[in-house]
């Protein structure tokens, strides 16, 4: 596995390749859900490129940018043992210049839900995800559907600024009593991560109801927002695939969302019905 930090090494060694090439961009301390990504991607390309990047412009002041998990050394043997063929490990002055050009996340589809809770966020997202697809130039880009607001704004960029990448929208992995794997599980004490369980047991009831018959929403998210009590709630949206809300349930079409709290640490979680 070949280690390169710098944007424009790692442009040069890609441009004479002349092979299908497979992306994973991750923020590193890497888990199965990432490894789930980079085995997909190593499957379906020739060339593997994985980035570790802490994107600072994807952070809010305040937030957790100074003590997000870190696991530089463990993340390497991840990634030699997946077979990655470049590891790209840039840090911000290579990323970033003084008055920076930056991609805005849209006014609507960027400020609510997670954008409403972190205002700037999604620009932060759009302008380092544009930035590593073009160092990178990937055939297939590999993101979790766990991120749902955030892949649903790639996909637009991808389509409304006519980039030619391919993008490939991987399944939540889960452990085995629920919770969705996150770098960020790693803030959780026992209490916390015992509470956090009641955001996937939410989504479950969610999809039980919709089984069961009821397809009203509203029904739903009220029900749902009970499984929550007493986590703090961020949101329980219902949303078609364009991430527009529904009244009712569309079987094929629907994204049921949740962002709570448990403890101090901000949890996202989704079901794709
Ligand atoms: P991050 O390092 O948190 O920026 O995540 C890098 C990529 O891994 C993103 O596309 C995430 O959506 C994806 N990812 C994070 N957690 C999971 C998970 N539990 N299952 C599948 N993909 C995930």
């Amino acid at each position: 596995m070949r280690i390169i930090t710098n944007p424009l090494e790692l442009k040069e060694y890609l441009k004479n390749q002349n092979k299908s090439v497979g992306f994973v961009p991750t923020m590193g301390a890497l888990h199965e859900g990432h490894i789930s990504l980079i085995q997909k991607a190593r499957e379906e390309n020739e060339l593997l490129v994985v980035s570790i990047f802490l994107n600072p412009t994807q952070f809010l002041k305040g937030e957790d940018l100074d003590s997000y998990p870190k696991k530089d050394e463990a993340d390497k043997k991840i990634c030699e043992r997946a077979k990655v063929d470049v590891l790209f490990f840039p840090n911000a002055v290579d990323i970033y210049g003084e008055d920076e050009v930056s991609v805005f996340a849209p006014n609507i589809r960027g400020y609510v839900l997670e954008g409403a809770s972190r205002p700037g966020h999604f620009n932060g997202v759009l302008t380092v995800v544009m930035k590593l697809l073009n160092i990178v130039n990937p055939t297939n880009a590999y993101f979790g559907k766990k991120d749902a607001q955030q892949l649903n704004l790639i996909s637009l960029m991808v389509k409304q600024l006519f980039m030619s990448v391919n993008i490939v929208a991987m399944d939540t992995i889960r452990e085995s009593d629920g919770l969705a794997l996150s770098s960020r599980n790693a803030y959780l004490n026992e209490y916390d991560r015992k509470e956090a369980l009641k955001i996937s047991a939410s989504l479950h009831l969610g999809a039980r109801m919709v089984t069961r018959g009821v397809i009203e929403s509203e029904e739903i998210i009220k029900n749902m927002r009970e499984t929550l009590y007493p986590l703090e709630i961020s949101y329980v949206a219902i949303l078609n695939r364009d991430f527009v809300k529904i009244k009712n349930i569309e079987l094929g079409n629907t994204v049921i969302l949740v962002e709570a709290i448990s403890g101090t640490t901000r949890l996202l979680d989704n079901i794709w019905l």
